[in-house]
């Protein structure tokens, strides 16, 4: 087997190895991309091998027992909800189910100057707020795992919820199944670090680098397709871009800046260790066209009897309706495939340190000029048919 040292760039970064070290003597580091890796003082390691039976990249599919393959769409019934979450905020109905039975709820949260994002844990209905959207970076697990296992062991329901790799670190981490533990993943495109978010964070703050006060990458403001990012200053101003014309969404969606190991995720390779995975069902029309709305649909997808349990708790706060596994995962190939890695991959974090986020935009976010056009065509084509409805 592998040790820490050998898994290099395999690393997830999930952390697992620095809080399972009886010494301390492993701390996540962020190296020149940003990306967090362990970093060991030989100095105090007594080489018990903790860190290597807590890695989830050495120790992978070894949790994989059932999966009962049961595909769900999900809206929520709560419009103010519906609006802040990503997709259809089955989240939020997940994470209410285990907060009304007095448990508490871990999942991904901004640091106060938006610059980071980190595992969070949530006891009461309002904090939820903060987990609420999606936070297209990688977040720090920091000392999660170890704030699960304490709540774990004092008897209260918990549940976790992260990127597939971050939960296959805790399920490796606890190295023993809780009952009263719940494990929910998303489905996840890749992550990048927080460094490239920095930069484009500076960039639109502009000189007067103005205080942030909100970001939402998922703003709805024209509906859960047209999604955009929307991020409010300290004076009052608001930047708001629909994802298709943005630049940090197209560095991201073009897959220049995710960490290495996302190119061949190895838990996309043996499958989920959560109950249940969430994600945005953006086939939905095709394969339930009467379930479609503007505002978002969640796919849930249930892998353990736990998860079904879940699940059915949530019944009061959504809609939701069955969907065949097959099809619901056709238009969603982020759950069981890598992305590849673009050649660009390897110029772009050098360019990031050289470059100042207005050329970055020029060399890796530029459109083709036949999409600029058809998307030109297309603006003026619904601005037609507007009119003309308005005039009736
Ligand atoms: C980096 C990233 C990539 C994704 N890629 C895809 C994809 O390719 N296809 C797809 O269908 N869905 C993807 N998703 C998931 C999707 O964006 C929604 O988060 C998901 O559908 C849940 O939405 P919701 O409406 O139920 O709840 P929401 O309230 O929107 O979801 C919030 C949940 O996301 C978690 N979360 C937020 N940011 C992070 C983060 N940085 N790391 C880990 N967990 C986080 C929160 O802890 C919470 O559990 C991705 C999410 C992230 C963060």
């Amino acid at each position: 087997m592998k040790t820490i040292q050998q898994v290099g760039m395999d690393c997830c970064g999930c952390g697992a190895c620095a809080i399972a070290c009886p010494k301390s003597c492993i701390r996540m580091a962020p190296n020149e991309e940003g990306f967090l890796y362990p970093e060991t003082d030989e100095n105090t390691c007594i080489h018990c091998s903790r860190c290597e039976s807590v890695c989830p990249v050495l120790h992978v599919g070894e949790h994989n027992a059932e999966d009962f393959r049961e595909a769900w769409a999900v809206t929520q019934k709560d419009s103010h909800i519906l609006q802040a979450s990503s997709s259809g905020g089955l989240f939020t109905a997940l994470a209410t189910a285990i907060l009304e039975t007095g448990g508490c709820v871990f999942g991904v949260g901004f640091t106060k100057d938006f610059r980071r994002v980190h595992c969070i844990m949530a006891d009461k209905p309002e904090q939820l707020a903060l987990l609420r959207g999606s936070k297209y970076l990688q977040s720090e697990t920091d000392g999660g795992y170890a704030k699960v296992k304490q709540q774990l062991e004092q008897g209260r329901p918990v549940l976790f919820s992260g990127t597939p790799c971050q939960v296959a670190g805790l399920r490796q981490f606890l190295g023993r199944e809780y009952k009263n533990l719940y494990v929910i993943d998303i489905i996840c495109h890749g992550t990048p670090s927080a460094l490239v978010w920095q930069h484009y964070l500076d960039h639109i703050a502009g000189k007067n680098g103005q205080k942030t006060v909100s970001v939402n990458y998922r703003h709805k403001q024209f509906g859960w397709h047209r999604y955009g990012l929307e991020v409010l200053f300290a004076d009052g101003k608001r930047f708001f871009q629909e994802y298709t014309e943005n630049s940090y969404m197209k560095v991201f969606l073009r897959d220049y800046c995710l960490r290495e190991s996302c190119y061949h995720c190895v838990v996309k390779e043996t499958g989920s260790v959560s109950d249940l995975t969430i994600g945005d069902f953006w086939g939905v029309k095709n394969v339930l066209p009467e379930v479609e709305n503007s505002m978002g649909v969640s796919l849930a997808l249930i892998h353990t009897e736990k998860g079904k349990q879940l699940f059915e708790r949530t019944e009061p706060m959504v809609e939701k309706q069955r969907a065949d596994y097959a099809a619901a995962l056709a238009a969603n190939p982020a759950m069981t495939r890598s992305v590849r890695r673009p050649e660009a991959r390897s110029s772009f974090f050098h360019d990031l340190t050289e470059m100042p986020w207005r050329d970055i935009e020029r060399k890796y976010a530029k459109d083709k000029i036949a999409i600029i056009i058809k998307r030109e065509l297309f603006r003026s084509f619904v601005g037609v048919v507007y009119r003309k409805l308005r005039q009736r």
